[in-house]
């Protein structure tokens, strides 16, 4: 019997993977790996590994966690190293939790290897500090897909429009119209400062840069889309200040 390694990659940029995550992937039999996955990550794969493709090889949502679950189970039962290879952090809105639940509940060994999660990398990269001494001391992350019925209990914006003075919402660039409003409703000022960071870490990151206010209307205007963080707080004003090119040396390529 083997392990399963359940790996986060980071966001995209392969100089940002752990070098706990590259060993892996060097001595990999099977990899699966997920949609978001950076080509350069994958790159780091042993070319002996099989290499699966957990997005593309299920088609319908609801059986991909089942479907995926049992590939690994078996895999695991016939070879030594099976990565399961998931973009940011495994455990920040990768599911990672409950696939690593299943393999152990079915009897397999396994173990997590965290990632950078993108709303810390993209940040980042895009000149944002999450804390600031003058501007934020809490943040928090949040999904923006509740609606969909993923994550429970819904999302209460009221709660953390008050107890937190930077929001880091991932997946909530569709459902963005209705969660701005539910923050502005609840009392966020609509001049409050936001940032969206789409592709971050890679080399076609882009940024949009507003207020709450009027945020959607830059997005149509320019037809910003997912996948991308948003960033709401007072720290998104040192995106002027620390805005620099980043990854201009090229560690790994
Ligand atoms: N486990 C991942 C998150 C998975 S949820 C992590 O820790 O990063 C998928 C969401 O993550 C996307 O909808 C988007 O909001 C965000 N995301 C992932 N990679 C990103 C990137 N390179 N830049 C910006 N946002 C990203």
């Amino acid at each position: 019997m083997g392990k399963v390694y359940l790996v986060g990659a980071g966001p995209g940029d392969p100089g940002l993977m752990t070098l706990k995550g590259k060993g892996l992937l060097e001595r990999a039999n099977v990899v699966i790996y997920d949609a978001l996955v950076s080509p350069q990550v994958l790159d780091m794969i042993s070319p002996q590994a099989e290499k699966i493709d957990a997005g593309k090889r299920m088609g319908r949502h609801s059986l991909l966690q089942e479907e995926t679950t049992q590939l690994l189970m078996e895999k695991a039962q016939e070879h030594e190293i099976v990565v399961r290879l998931k973009g940011g952090d495994p455990f920040i809105f990768g599911r990672g939790g409950e696939e690593m639940a299943e393999l152990i509940a079915g009897g397999i060994s396994v173990e997590v290897v965290p990632g950078i999660t993108a709303g810390i990398a993209a940040a980042a990269y895009a000149g944002i500090p999450l804390t600031h001494r003058l501007y934020s001391s809490s943040v928090t992350f949040v999904t923006g897909h509740e609606a969909m019925g993923k994550y429970r209990p819904a999302v209460n914006w009221y709660a953390i429009a008050q107890s937190s003075e930077t929001i880091v919402i991932y997946m909530g660039i569709h459902n963005l119209p209705y969660i701005l409003e539910q923050l502005m409703r609840v009392g966020m000022s609509s001049q409050t400062p936001i940032a969206l960071v789409r592709w971050g870490t890679r080399p076609e990151q882009e940024e949009l840069i507003g207020e709450l206010g009027t945020i959607i209307q830059q997005m149509a205007k320019t037809g910003f889309s997912a996948p991308a963080i948003a960033v709401i707080g007072s720290v998104v004003k040192m995106h002027s200040v620390l805005s620099v090119p980043q990854g201009v040396l090229k560690l790994c390529s």
